[in-house]
């Protein structure tokens, strides 16, 4: 299908489920595309389900783009029945396989933690959309390399800021595993309290060895998830403490999901600014 005919005055209509996708597309893309988010700031995509308001939106886009992996737990069947009659794209699809981390058989959806796979994802869904609008991606073209630079700084700036952090005092204890590939990829070691999905909840023997690890090691900092109840990083920090431990919350970090639009961590890049500069305060 090629739309390129369409009117010039047409808008193409681009829903993103999360935050970090609409951001990212929206500043790459030139106005005659429209880019609107289906999840609220703050909102967890794991226990998200599509609303009726939600529904309509995605029946008027021309484009879907989600993130895939089951992020978005709740809505898998909303966009299977929709990839039958509209372009669903989903970043994890424009990733090679081996780049996945896979934990106990599921892989893991947090892709946005790894800048550079980041952006390989959003330069995968450009070349999808391109196939559709060509002209769209013809006009954005400046617009795509100049954010695709700010990317690139955007990686390095995350890995010297973690290199700065003393090598033994690398170690990210967060609410749940939002943040494998940021571990992986800038070399700290990342341990979340639930699992992969805040479906999975915590239980004592989760608080007993985390305590055990932070005592062992002199964690000074754990963190707050801005779209998680606080409740389980102070069960683990009351775990801490009632043995003699010391350690404090580092921090809040926005993990599955961006701030307020406005705000400095309304984008996907203050989003990491803040994360990263949060981190390595706490941490070093
Ligand atoms: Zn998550």
């Amino acid at each position: 299908m090629n739309c390129s005919d369409k009117k010039p005055d047409d808008k193409i209509r681009i829903v993103a489920t999360t935050g970090m996708i609409g951001d990212v597309l929206a500043s790459c893309l030139d106005t005659q595309a429209i880019v609107q988010v289906l999840m609220k700031p703050g909102v967890d995509p794991h226990l998200y389900k599509a609303t009726a308001g939600d529904v309509s939106l995605l029946l008027n886009a021309d484009i879907i783009v989600h993130n895939g992996l089951h992020l978005e737990g709740k809505m898998g069947e909303v966009l299977k029945k929709l990839s039958s009659k509209k372009i669903v794209i989903a970043m994890s699809d424009q990733l090679p396989m081996h780049q996945l981390r896979k934990i106990d058989g599921a892989h893991d959806p947090h892709l946005w933690f790894d800048v550079a796979l980041w952006t390989t994802s959003l330069q995968g869904v450009l070349k999808q959309i391109k196939r559709h609008y060509p002209a769209l991606i013809e006009h954005s073209t400046v617009r795509i390399s100049n954010y695709v630079q700010k990317l690139y700084a955007l990686d390095r700036h995350v890995d010297s800021t973690i290199a700065i952090i003393p090598k033994k005092r690398r170690i990210l204890i967060t609410a749940h595993d939002a943040f494998g590939y940021f571990g992986r990829a800038y070399d700290i070691q990342v341990i979340g309290l639930q699992g992969m999905s805040t479906l999975s909840d915590f239980g004592m023997n989760d608080l007993m060895r985390i305590g055990d690890l932070i005592i062992q090691n002199n964690v000074k900092s754990i963190f707050v998830e801005m779209s998680i109840a606080p409740r389980s990083m102070e069960a683990l920090l009351h775990n801490v403490h009632s043995r003699g431990g010391a350690v404090n919350i580092g921090g809040n970090l926005y993990a599955d999901a961006l701030d307020s639009p406005n705000t400095k961590a309304g984008t996907y890049i203050g989003m990491f600014e803040h994360n990263v500069s949060t981190i390595q305060k706490a941490l070093q």
